[in-house]
C-alpha cells in the first residue's frame, strides 16, 4: 500500500479535537511571595523581566512608580521581600534590595521622570518631609497637583535626615532625592513648623496631608530618667552635627531601631556601649540585621534587662539594672516585673530610646507613622500611597490583573533551575546576573516552555504580550503545559 495515501494533505486546524477534552489550561499571573511581602507591592518579577530584556530604564521607571524612594529603601529596608523569596528554600534569596538600590540610583542619576498625569489640578499642602510626606508629595505632583511641603528643620527629609545615621544612609543619596522632587515641581518650605492651630494658614489648598511622624520621645517613670537624653534627641543632635563630646562609656535603653542606631553611633565613636532592653533577642522590635551589625560594632547586648533606677555618681551616672519578665503590653509600652538580684553599671551618658509618640492630635488626612505607628520607610511609602489612592480614587498598588494566590516554592517546577550563589550588584551586568536567579514566581516571562512542549500545538504565543493563550478548539487538556511551566502560571480547570 502506498503509505502517502494514509496522509492528509490538508490542515489539521480544521479538525477541532479540543471538543474531546474535559480540562483546559488557564494562563493567569499570580502574586510572587516577594511582591506580597513588600509593603509597597513592588512587582519584582516584572521589574526583573524588563531588566533582563535590556530595558533597564523601563525597569527603573516601573520601580519608581511603585516606590519613589527606592534609592533609600534599596539601602535601609529590612527587605521583607527577601525574607519571603522562594529562592530562599533552594539556595539563597535573590538580592532584591541590591537590585532595587541599583535601579533607584539609575532613575536618580539618569533623571528618569514619569510623565505627569494631568496638569494643575489643584494645590496640596503636605506637613512633614519624611518618607510618608515625600511619597505623598511625589504622587500628588505626578497627578498634576501643585505641592507644597512644610518641614520644621532647615533641611527636608524628616527622619531620613535627622534620624538615620550616615553609616546607614549616605546623606548625598537623600540630597539627590530631594533635588529630584524639586525638579518634579515639589516646593519645600523648610524651617517651618506647622501645628494643628496653624493649619488655617496653609489651608488655601484642596488637600492638606499630615505626615509629621512620631517625634515626641516617650518618657517612662524610671527613677532618675531626667539624667538621660532621649534617643530621638541624641540622633537629632548627632545627625545635625550638634553632638561633639562623645562619652567613653554609654548605656542605651530600648530595643527598637532608634536605640540600635544610637548604640551603633556611640560604638563607632569608640565608646563602650551596653544596650539593654526588656525584650529577649528574638522579640526585639529593631531590624534583626541592624542588631547583628550593632553586635559587630562592639555593642554589648543585654536582653530581658530593665532599669531599676539611674543616679548621678562621681564618674557620671550609676544605673541599677535587673533581669525582667514582660507581663503585659499597652500602647506599645511593655509592663515588666523585675526578677533576680539587681546589679550596677557606670556610664557617662545614658540614652533612653523608649519609643516615640505624636506631638499633636491631628484630624484629617494622616499617613505614615502618625497613622500606622512606628514603621519602616517602605511601610511609610505604602501608607502614603494608600492615602493618595483613596483621595484620587486610583490604584497605585501593583497590577490588578494578578490572582490573589501567592505562588509557593512547591508550586514551581524546579527542574529548570540551577543552584547559583548570589552576585554582588555593582552595575547593569551584575544586576542582570542576580536578577537571572529569580524564578519569576507567578509571572510569565515568555520562556515558551508551554509552547515547546504542547503536543497539540495549541499554545498560542504573542511574543509581545505575556502570558500565552490556549487554542481551545485543539487543546486536548493533557496538562503538559501546566507541568512544564517553571513558574506556576498555568493551572488546569474542568471545562464542564
Ligand atoms: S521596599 Fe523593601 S521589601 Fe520592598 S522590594 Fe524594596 S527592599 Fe524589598
Ligand atoms: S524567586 Fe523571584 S519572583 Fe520568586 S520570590 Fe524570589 S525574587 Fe520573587
Ligand atoms: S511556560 Fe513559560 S511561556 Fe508558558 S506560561 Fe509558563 S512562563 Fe509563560
Amino acid at each position: 500500500m502506498d503509505i502517502t495515501l494514509l496522509r492528509s494533505f490538508s490542515t489539521t486546524r480544521r479538525i477541532k479535537t479540543g471538543t474531546w477534552s474535559q480540562y483546559q489550561p488557564v494562563f493567569e499571573l499570580s502574586k510572587s511571595p516577594c511582591m506580597d511581602a513588600c509593603p509597597c507591592s513592588t512587582d519584582i518579577p516584572k521589574i526583573f523581566d524588563l531588566l533582563l530584556k535590556g530595558k533597564d530604564r523601563e525597569a527603573a521607571q516601573e520601580l519608581s512608580m511603585s516606590n519613589p524612594l527606592a534609592p533609600i529603601t534599596g539601602r535601609i529596608c529590612p527587605a521583607f521581600c527577601e525574607a519571603s523569596c522562594n529562592r530562599r528554600e533552594f539556595d539563597q534569596p535573590v538580592g532584591i534590595r541590591e537590585i532595587e538600590r541599583f535601579l533607584g540610583d539609575l532613575f536618580l542619576e539618569e533623571k528618569l521622570f514619569p510623565e505627569k498625569r494631568g496638569y494643575l489640578k489643584g494645590r496640596v499642602a503636605v506637613v512633614g518631609s519624611g518618607p510618608a510626606g515625600l511619597t505623598a508629595s511625589w504622587f500628588m505632583a505626578l497627578h498634576g497637583f501643585e505641592v507644597h511641603v512644610y518641614e520644621e528643620l532647615d533641611h527636608p527629609g524628616g527622619v531620613l535626615y535627622w534620624g538615620v545615621p550616615d553609616f546607614r544612609l549616605d546623606k548625598r543619596v537623600l540630597k539627590r532625592c530631594i533635588e529630584r522632587w524639586e525638579e518634579f515641581g515639589v516646593v519645600f518650605h523648610t524651617g517651618r513648623k506647622v501645628t494643628p492651630d496653624e493649619l488655617q494658614e496653609i489651608s488655601d489648598c484642596d488637600f492638606v496631608i499630615i505626615a509629621s511622624g512620631l517625634t515626641k520621645p516617650k518618657r517612662l517613670s524610671i527613677p532618675g530618667i531626667e539624667h538621660t537624653i532621649s534617643g530621638v534627641d541624641f540622633l537629632k543632635d548627632y545627625n545635625l552635627g550638634r553632638f561633639s563630646k562623645f562619652p567613653d562609656r554609654a548605656v542605651v535603653i530600648g530595643g527598637g531601631n532608634v536605640a540600635v542606631d544610637a548604640a551603633r553611633v556611640l560604638a563607632k565613636s569608640g565608646a563602650k556601649v551596653v544596650l539593654c532592653c526588656v525584650e529577649d533577642r528574638e522579640n526585639m522590635p529593631a531590624i534583626p540585621e541592624e542588631v547583628q551589625e550593632a553586635l559587630e560594632d562592639g555593642v554589648v547586648l543585654k536582653p530581658s534587662t530593665g532599669v531599676v533606677a539611674i543616679e548621678p555618681s562621681s564618674s557620671g551616672l550609676t544605673l541599677k539594672l535587673s533581669k525582667v519578665r514582660v507581663v503585659d503590653e499597652r500602647d506599645r509600652v511593655k509592663e515588666v516585673e523585675f526578677v533576680g538580684e539587681p546589679w550596677e553599671t557606670e556610664a557617662s551618658l545614658v540614652v533612653a530610646a523608649l519609643g516615640q509618640e505624636k506631638e499633636f492630635e491631628w484630624e484629617g488626612l494622616v499617613c505614615g507613622d502618625l497613622k500606622e505607628g512606628p514603621s519602616t520607610v517602605a511601610q511609610a511609602v505604602a501608607s502614603a500611597k494608600d492615602l493618595v489612592c483613596e483621595l484620587l480614587h486610583i490604584n497605585l498598588q501593583g497590577d490588578l490583573d494578578r490572582k490573589d494566590k501567592v505562588v509557593s516554592f512547591n508550586d514551581l517546577n524546579l527542574f529548570y533551575f540551577e543552584k547559583r550563589s548570589r552576585f554582588s550588584v555593582r552595575d547593569v551586568a551584575s544586576a542582570c546576573e542576580e536578577a537571572s536567579r529569580c524564578f519569576s514566581c507567578g509571572y510569565c516571562n515568555l520562556c515558551a516552555n508551554c509552547w515547546i512542549f504542547c503536543p497539540d500545538v495549541s499554545v498560542v504565543i504573542n511574543w509581545d504580550e505575556a502570558p500565552p493563550s490556549v487554542d481551545v478548539d485543539h487543546c486536548k487538556g493533557c496538562g503538559i503545559c501546566a507541568v512544564e511551566c517553571p513558574r506556576a502560571v498555568i493551572s488546569m480547570r474542568r471545562k464542564y
